[in-house]
């Protein structure tokens, strides 16, 4: 089984940006893993701009902030393999993952850089059936549907969520010939940051529903239409003020959340509050030689600041390696 001295798992912001901080740190055997086609994680789908300003003093969009990241590991000519899934970390840090080439395989890092960032929470609630019909998307999908394969996903759009994505993708929709009906948002104030709104939905003239919640799907084989009802500031559902709105696509835009499945399951220790992962001020877990940086840590708002938590990793991790598991 090959050994590397850091495996950097997840080629978003974060982990390019740890693996470029370990690289520039002398570790030359290291390796980054993963699963998407193409390196730079998330930024690849955020085509509008807004990135960068704190790393490369300049506004520019997500897949040119990725390709700036990229052209790098290009010219330190760090090792990468793309479209390969990490299955399973087990405890002497042998890393379990699949791709086209070589099948399942097994490599070992002496550290492991984990920056698989998030994942997207759903903002259903109560007992709606979701699963019951087709037309039902999670904002982030539509995302990678529209701005990078091409597609959309109906005609008529309601979204349930105000927060950046949802604010984002309301506009990106309607650029695509997409009538977006509502934007639903249960609190009494829209969740994203205010030039999202005034880039993105005040321009389409997109309503936003405020203090409304969703309580019904309609549709058998495709969705049909919701049913909305004004909550009060907790929630509670006003009984009479239901209303029915045809639509035939739904976009979840919800809360992210840290994809910490693999780490957990090895036994990195997480928060009980908000269940993200435990880290020292190195970014190092409970597990010695297992760090873990940007939105696999948290949530961040800005691909600088996981670009920044990456480079903290990255030299510690590279710390690690060199003075045999000490990082300080
Ligand atoms: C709609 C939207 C708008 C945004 N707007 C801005 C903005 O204007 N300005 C700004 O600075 N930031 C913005 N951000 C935030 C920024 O894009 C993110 O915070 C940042 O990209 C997260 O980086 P990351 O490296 O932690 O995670 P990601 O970019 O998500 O990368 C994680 C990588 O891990 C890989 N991975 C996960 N699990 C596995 C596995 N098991 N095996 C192999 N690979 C795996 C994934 O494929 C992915 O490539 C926005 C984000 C969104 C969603």
């Amino acid at each position: 089984m090959k050994t590397y001295d850091i495996i950097v798992i997840g080629a978003g912001p974060a982990g390019i940006s740890a693996a470029i901080a370990a690289k520039k740190e002398g570790i030359d055997n290291l390796i980054i893993l993963d699963r998407e086609d193409n390196l730079g994680g998330i930024l690849n789908q955020c085509i509008h701009d807004g990135f960068g300003m704190d790393t490369f003093k300049e506004n520019i969009t997500g897949p040119e902030y990725a390709e700036r990241l990229i052209d790098i590991v290009k010219t330190l000519n760090i090792g990468y393999k793309t479209k390969t899934t990490v299955l399973n970390i087990d405890r002497d840090n042998i890393v379990t993952a699949v791709n086209g080439i070589d099948g399942v395989f097994r490599i070992r890092g002496k550290a492991l850089i984990y920056a698989a960032g998030a994942r997207e929470n759903g903002n259903l609630k109560g007992d709606i059936n979701r699963n019951k019909c087709a037309g039902i998307y999670t904002a982030g999908t539509v995302q990678r549907f529209v701005n990078v394969e091409g597609y959309v996903t109906g005609k008529n759009a309601i979204i349930l969520g105000s927060n950046n994505l949802g604010l984002i993708m309301a506009g990106r929709l309607v650029i695509e010939g997409i009538h977006v009906k509502a934007i639903i948002e249960p609190e009494k104030n829209i969740l994203g940051l205010e030039k999202n709104f005034m880039n993105w939905v005040k321009p389409f003239d997109i309503p936003v529903k405020l203090g409304y919640d969703i309580i019904g799907i309609e549709g058998t084989k495709r969705i049909t239409g919701v049913t909305i009802i004004k909550v009060d500031i907790n929630h509670r559902r006003q009984e009479g003020t239901e209303k029915f709105i045809a639509c035939d696509n739904l976009i979840l835009a919800s809360k992210l959340i840290p994809e910490t499945e693999i780490i957990s399951k090895l036994g990195v220790s997480m928060c009980k509050k908000n269940n993200e992962p435990k880290v020292d001020e190195t970014l190092q877990t409970n597990i010695s030689g297992i760090f873990v940086c940007g939105n696999a840590l948290h949530i961040n708002e800005f691909a600088d600041s996981v670009a920044k938590e990456g480079n903290i990793a990255g030299i510690n991790a590279a710390k690690y390696i060199k003075f045999d598991g000490s990082v300080f």
